[in-house]
């Protein structure tokens, strides 16, 4: 494709995104398609011959889009939002039309430093310690993924849990890690990757109420594995958890770590950008005093599109330590000289793409302001409806709700526990299958709620209003005798 045939199919693709931001709403926000259907609609084999881009698109339109659930609708509730905004799309367009490689500070300085630049900025915007900043012993690094931020903190823990043995023995002791019931399943498939095994994940009780897990047990549990013989390496800490946002004792916690030279990684991948927002800074508490590393998405709740997850350490040693092999062929003098990041060291992977543009054009295209304002909105919406949920005497709500996530059940008087359950969950169906919003589910003590998590940019006031009319509509025609 020549720059002139770029120029034109890229004028295409910039409207046809432009097109799809505008008229998101006539989607239904679930895709309908069955399995299979859309694979059956592609041709087995790829072409012999090259196509026209406009090709590409047709197909898009008539085959792919169907097969999409709308992420970015207004009315998409589901699961965390994962917000994509005009100045991320086109920092990343602009990452890939430089196709720059930024693995080491000498394969494109502008890469490495932009995003030293760009964590800095993050870390002072959300209130974070001084001491994660890179020009003090610690340093942020951008990562794919709240689950990879989650291993290579795990892999920096054992290796100064171990004194920088596992790097040679592999895992010759028996390494434990502290999570609760809440805590997200990366951390498990972290262990499993760092060959800890089932019997290396100790779970920690979780207080019945708010879900967060209890510094009381975790300290009983470190004591009593230590006094078995195991090396406790690692606690994860959650704000935010994936279910129902509960948010953990960080400090509490964090006095258990430092009593037993454990380290401590706080997971805030949904909550942690909230800190944007003073009034939010209390997600903070204890981070400063306690946590080793630290990391959020700005791929969920501000505004970057997918993939953005900010992994911050207090002591970037032990992570350079664990990660850091240099062979031959990436020696150059400037990594010798010392007096500069190489990325590669932070993370699993050598390559690593461009990131740090699209957060820092979002920074810059939202300002701190912008930013607050977007947080806020969630969180005002979503404790409007919990207000609306709350007041409605055929439904209760899950306390607390802080953020802009709402956990929520209908009562289904005279159903027993089971089949209000699976009315719960048939009304959730009913209401996704209709395509006028999107919610998911979890369990709270066993019971099944509905959670609708709200934060995406183009939701307004409007949608969240609709959203509780269906809802309640819908529960009121669930044919429930047919259920029980
Ligand atoms: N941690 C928490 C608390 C989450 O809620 C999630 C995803 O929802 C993750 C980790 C995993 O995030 P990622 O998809 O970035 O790996």
């Amino acid at each position: 494709m020549s720059p002139e045939e770029f120029r034109r199919h890229g004028r295409q693709v910039v409207d046809w995104i432009a097109d799809y931001m505008a008229g998101i709403e006539s989607h239904p926000v679930r895709s309908r398609v069955g399995p299979g259907e859309i694979r059956d609609a592609l041709p087995a084999e790829p072409p012999e011959h090259g196509e026209p881009f406009e090709a590409v698109l047709a197909d898009l339109n008539t085959i792919l889009l169907p097969g999409l659930t709308h992420w970015q609708h207004p009315s998409f509730f589901g699961y965390y939002p994962s917000n994509a905004s005009g100045p991320a799309i086109l920092g990343d367009l602009l990452s890939s039309g430089l196709g720059v490689q930024g693995m080491l500070w000498i394969t494109s300085p502008a890469c490495t430093e932009l995003e030293t630049v760009v964590v800095d900025w993050l870390a002072s915007l959300l209130g974070l310690p001084a001491h994660f900043r890179t020009d003090a012993r610690g340093g942020g690094v951008i990562q794919d993924s709240a689950s990879s931020a989650c291993l290579v903190a795990l892999l920096a823990a054992l290796h100064r849990a171990s004194g920088g043995r596992v790097a040679r023995t592999g895992i010759a002791d028996r390494y434990t890690i502290y999570v609760s019931s809440q805590t997200h399943s990366s951390l498990e498939k972290a262990a499993r990757v760092a060959g800890l095994g089932a019997q290396g994940i100790r779970v920690v009780d979780v207080d019945d109420r708010t879900l967060a897990m209890d510094p009381v047990r975790l300290r009983e549990l470190i004591a009593a594995d230590r006094a078995a013989g195991a090396v406790p390496a690692m606690v994860c800490a959650t704000v935010g958890t994936t279910s129902t946002a509960a948010v953990d004792p960080v400090p509490a916690i964090g006095e258990v770590c430092r009593e037993h030279g454990v380290w401590l990684h706080v997971d805030a991948a949904y909550a942690g950008v909230a800190a944007v927002c003073p009034e939010f800074r209390r997600l903070n508490d204890g981070v400063a005093e306690y946590a080793d590393t630290y990391s959020t998405n700005p791929h969920k709740w501000l505004l970057t599109n997918f993939d953005c997850t900010v992994l911050w350490t207090a002591d970037r040693a032990p992570l350079l330590d664990a990660l850091s092999i240099l062979p031959e062929y990436l020696r150059n003098p400037a990594s010798s000289s010392g007096s500069v990041v190489d990325y590669r060291d932070w993370q699993i992977p050598l390559g690593r793409r461009f990131r740090a543009l699209k957060l820092w054009s979002v920074i810059r295209w939202y300002g701190a302001e912008g930013l607050r304002a977007h947080i806020r909105k969630g969180v005002s919406l979503a404790q409007d409806l919990a207000a609306r949920i709350a007041a409605d005497p055929a439904f209760e709500v899950h306390e607390p709700h802080p953020l802009g996530l709402v956990c929520f059940r209908p009562r289904w008087p005279g159903l027993s526990p089971a089949a209000a359950d699976a009315a719960t969950l048939r009304l959730m169906e009913t209401l996704n299958a209709g395509g006028s919003l999107y919610l998911t589910h979890t369990t709270i003590s066993g019971r099944v709620v509905l959670r609708m998590a709200v934060g995406s940019p183009a939701t307004e006031h409007r949608h969240v209003e609709q959203a509780w009319d269906d809802i309640r509509r819908e529960h009121q025609a669930l044919p429930i005798q047919r259920v029980t």
